[in-house]
């Protein structure tokens, strides 16, 4: 008997991730597909140029290698269709054009990634789409703010950097009560920790540069939709010409096959990392939904089925020259933008800055970490010569 294209359909979430979009026996047994490169398709006479369209017909809508990703991510998200974007945030703006038109109104949490909101107060505003955004907190009661012509509630949980935990079930229920579709930038929870299309969402949206890719080599996002969402999305995806390289695409695959595993290690150390920081006198908060007693901890237990190594911590008060001698006196933890790969991370930020719907009132400055694959030990002892400095 023939060995399936499908043997993990159905099976674990790490086994799924395993199998996923792989097709080895079209590709001579080889376990990953070749890098198809390529802008012309030929046809072979004629009548098939004219006939039903074959799989591929030109290279921007599609090869072999582009569709093992979508394959990979949409079954893994429980999606009707996936489509591959050369960014995350590339992956927001098609999904958000899928949808909005002129005269729609749309409603953003107010902790949603920054360049996403840039999106939406320029582009969107000059299509004559109005954007609101609201308390990430508020649950079923965004009921009050959907207008007859809200077209969208846009969610990302937890929030950038600030890390609230949103009910979406409860956000989904009343958005579809109203006709509304729900888009949810899920990169934190990855199509592994959170169900985004089990909980409600009708489009869920990864930044694969972070987790999927895994190895801070390469931009890549991916959008998946439910039935109902999935045409819309297809067609503005194709009509925008936004393609990924195959290159990337081919990295973001291979991340995939790892990720089960580089997530459980990254889960486990950040814990570890975040409960030690809760008992540093340094530290007046951790913000990790999956420590007990932390914000959003209850939501996170009932929705999350785990958590990746990015949480965020506010200091007591302190000036903010010897929080820059801190972060300068790290050697593990770098500093810089963008995380889910391999290393560690650390950033200050400052949210009161540009949210517009609540109000930031930590008294100290705030500090975002990305834990990586490093020993735990070696961590702690870098953010604790760190502290130090604090204090000093
Ligand atoms: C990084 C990030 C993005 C954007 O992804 P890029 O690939 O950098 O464009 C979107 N959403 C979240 C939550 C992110 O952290």
């Amino acid at each position: 008997m023939a060995k399936s294209d499908k043997p993990g359909a159905g099976k674990g979430a790490a086994t799924r991730m395993v199998h996923a979009g792989r097709r080895p026996f079209d590709h001579h047994g080889f376990i990953n597909p070749p890098l198809y490169r390529g802008s012309t398709v030929l046809y072979p006479d004629t009548a098939s140029l004219t006939g039903k369209p074959p799989p591929y017909v030109y290279g921007r809508r599609g090869t072999p290698t582009m569709a093992a990703l979508e394959e990979a991510i949409g079954e893994l998200d429980g999606a009707a269709g996936c489509v591959i974007s050369p960014s995350g945030l590339g992956a927001i703006t098609a999904a958000i054009l899928a949808y909005a038109r002129a005269g729609d109104h749309v409603l953003v949490t107010d902790s949603v990634y920054r360049p996403t909101r840039h999106f939406c107060d320029s582009v969107l505003a000059r299509l004559g789409i109005e954007t609101e955004y609201y308390d990430p907190l508020m649950g079923g009661a965004i009921k009050a703010l959907l207008k007859p012509n809200t077209r969208l509630v846009y969610t990302e949980s937890p929030g950038s950097q600030t890390m609230e935990v949103q009910d979406i079930p409860a956000i989904a229920a009343a958005a579809h009560d109203h006709g509304a579709l729900v888009l949810c930038d899920n990169t934190w929870g990855t199509p592994l920790y959170f169900a985004a299309i089990g909980k409600g969402v009708d489009v869920v949206i990864h930044a694969a540069t972070k987790y999927i890719t895994g190895h801070s080599d390469a931009m890549l996002g991916a959008i998946s939709a439910n039935d109902a969402a999935w045409p819309a999305l297809r067609d503005t995806w194709q009509a925008l010409g936004n393609c990924a390289g195959t290159e990337e695409i081919y990295i973001g695959l291979r991340g995939l096959r790892t990720m089960a595993v580089r997530l459980e290690r990254q889960m486990a150390a950040g814990i570890e990392i975040a409960s030690w920081l809760r008992g540093r006198a340094e530290v007046a908060e951790v913000l990790h939904p999956a420590l007990a007693g932390a914000p959003g901890h209850e939501l996170w237990k009932r929705d999350f089925s785990g958590a990746c190594g990015l949480f965020s911590i506010v200091l007591k008060p302190v000036a903010q020259k010897k929080v820059h001698a801190m972060l300068d006196s790290l050697a593990l933890f770098g500093l810089g933008y963008s995380w889910g790969g391999y290393e560690s991370l650390i950033i200050p930020f400052d949210p009161s800055q540009y949210r517009t719907a609540t109000q930031w009132s930590a008294k100290g400055p705030a500090l975002r970490l990305h834990v990586g694959l490093e020993d735990v030990a070696d961590l702690k002892a870098d953010l604790a010569r760190g502290l130090e400095k604090l204090r000093s």
